[in-house]
């Protein structure tokens, strides 16, 4: 997709708003959240103005998760205390996604940080209940994209 004049990380990208980052390469960049959920919250995002996970092709995708480690690299040495990290991509307006330009969310972790993912409580399933389900997503399931594909 081309670059989405009212996206504010395509403007970010393309130098017509200001960020703070910690590196540009030819298909993502790497820049700080600036409405930290933690002290060193880092967006990675594609160059190319990808709204979701679906327009993602494995190779960008591949770069996003090349640059999130090299961001959690840099987290566990550069913020004090951390000792762990957590990724997190919202993906659709109902799983928190806020910007509709993919991106990854890399949070350096603290003992007593006070981040965490609030999980419901649900019935364990049984295997058959598991295996039932694991049967109806697998028809569901699309086709493995080609590695020629790549964008
Ligand atoms: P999400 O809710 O997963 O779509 O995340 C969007 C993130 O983008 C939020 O954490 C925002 O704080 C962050 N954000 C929004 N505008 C900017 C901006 N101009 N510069 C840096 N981060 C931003
Ligand atoms: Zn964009």
């Amino acid at each position: 997709m081309p670059p989405n004049p009212d996206c504010i990380f395509c403007k970010i990208i393309a130098g017509r708003a200001e960020a703070s980052f910690l590196f540009r390469e030819a298909k993502v960049a790497a820049f700080l959240d600036v409405f930290p959920w933690l002290p060193g919250h880092t967006l990675v995002v594609p160059r190319r103005h990808v709204t979701g996970l679906a327009e993602l092709t494995p190779d960008l995708g591949g770069h996003m998760l090349a640059a999130g480690r090299r961001v959690a690299a840099a987290l566990r040495l550069g913020i004090p205390g951390c000792e762990g990290v957590n990724f997190f991509l919202a993906d659709g307006a109902v799983a928190g996604q806020t910007v509709f330009h993919c991106h990854l969310h890399v949070l350096p972790r603290a003992a007593a940080d006070g981040f965490g993912i609030r999980r419901p409580a649900v019935r364990p399933p049984s295997r058959e209940e598991l295996e039932a389900q694991a049967t109806r997503l697998r028809t569901s399931l699309p086709a493995p994209r080609r590695a020629a594909a790549r964008r």
